[in-house]
């Protein structure tokens, strides 16, 4: 029990144990609420703040010990095998519901769900044979980005295709798993709308988020976007058509090219996502917070921005903590990781009145965070 509170505090199952379940279970401490999460791994960062139990994804023993107790349960990983997640359904309550993850977990199913619903995407074709390659190059054209349909994530398991010639190099390296071909978009911008949906249906959407990535990795991501009125628009309709489709509760992240000033929906996210972090100190209700509310059936929370905010990864290095929290505005968020190269090991969000203010800053921190990575400033 909660001290001075008749009601038990609610206990939220989560599938996953990485630093969006950590941030997961950071947020849902101020509403009585308490994660626990199930994870594979050894270290979790998760496991760090709240009960992890540890158990591979297809011990039955395992979930069952998970499930005891639990009020209702999400997922913070994708990848999760969906039969995990319909095991676990069958004891508890999940959300997003698990036909959510299916229609994700496969590029291919993924795009053809999007267009479905009347979502524009890039072109794209099935690959799974070298000649089924061949076909789609010539239906597509060149530039093309071949992918694994599955388990593919930060542009892992990716090739661009520019001439004939890298054909042969990309299907040796990817052409024992099956594929997508999807035509390169020379986009101007990239984006991603956040929207929460909760138990009765309810949906809000966060601003347009303006992202960067770099190596298939988000870097960056600055709200609101600017001159994004249309843009914004359009997002939130595909958003509802989505969150509508898969009568879904919970957070939900759609990821968007920017090109000839039209969106076309790279991916969707199930889940809360890394372009959504800056909400922790930025939105009036994080992202985190609102995911929690919504598979709790509680009411949610405003989704405007105060003022311009920003977010930035740290990737592979830690810049000096005292450094960062000197720039005002600056709001560290550690993950509990060791670093290596590649690795997300925290971020770093920005909070200012306006969005100079807030670039202004972001310039700082870039500067601090190429000299922890060893890059050559300038
Ligand atoms: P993904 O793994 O699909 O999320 O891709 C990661 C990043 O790679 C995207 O955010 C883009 O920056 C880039 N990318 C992926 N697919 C394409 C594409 N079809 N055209 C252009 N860039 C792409």
């Amino acid at each position: 029990m909660n001290p001075g509170d008749a009601r038990p505090a609610r206990t939220v199952g989560v599938l996953g144990g990485g630093q969006l379940g950590r941030m997961l279970a950071l947020a849902g401490y101020p509403l009585g609420l308490r994660c626990r999460f199930l994870d594979p791994a050894e270290e979790s960062p998760a496991g760090q703040v709240a009960e992890c139990l540890r158990a591979p994804w297809a011990d039955a023993a395992g979930l069952e010990r998970f499930a005891a107790g639990l009020d209702v349960a999400t997922f913070e990983f994708e990848n999760v095998p969906v039969a995990a997640v319909r095991a676990l359904a069958e004891r508890v309550p999940v959300h997003p519901r698990p036909e959510a993850l299916i229609a994700k977990q496969d590029r291919l199913d993924e795009k053809r769900f999007l267009r479905g619903l009347g979502v524009p995407t890039a072109p794209f074709a099935e690959v799974s044979s070298r000649a089924q390659l061949d076909a789609a190059v010539a239906e597509i054209g060149f530039p093309a980005v071949l992918k694994t349909r599955r388990d593919g994530y930060d542009g892992k398991g990716q090739a661009v295709l520019r001439v004939p010639a890298d054909l042969d190099q990309a299907w040796a390296r990817l052409g024992a798993h099956p594929l997508i071909l999807e035509g390169f978009i020379p986009f101007e911008r990239e984006c991603s709308l956040l929207a929460v949906r909760g138990h009765d249906g309810a949906v809000l959407c966060y601003p347009l988020a303006e992202n960067v990535h770099r190596g298939g990795i988000l870097h960056r991501s600055l709200v609101p976007m600017l001159g994004a009125e249309t843009l914004t628009t359009h997002a939130e309709r595909h958003a509802r058509a989505v969150l509508g489709a898969l009568d879904y509760v919970g957070v939900l992240a759609i990821e968007f090219f920017v090109h000839g000033g039209r969106l076309l929906a790279n991916e969707m996210a199930p889940r809360v996502h890394n372009s959504g972090h800056w909400t922790q100190d930025g939105a009036i209700t994080s992202q985190f917070e609102n995911h929690l509310r919504a598979i709790c059936g509680l009411p949610l929370g405003a989704t405007a921005v105060r003022g311009a905010a920003a977010m930035i990864n740290l990737i592979g290095a830690i810049p000096d903590p005292a450094a960062i929290l000197a720039i005002p505005g600056a709001k560290l968020h550690l993950y509990g990781k060791t670093p290596r190269p590649g690795r997300k090991v925290g971020h770093v969000n920005v909070c200012a009145e306006d969005t100079p203010a807030v670039l202004a800053a972001m310039a700082r921190i870039e500067a601090l965070l190429a000299r922890a990575t060893g890059v050559a400033e300038g």
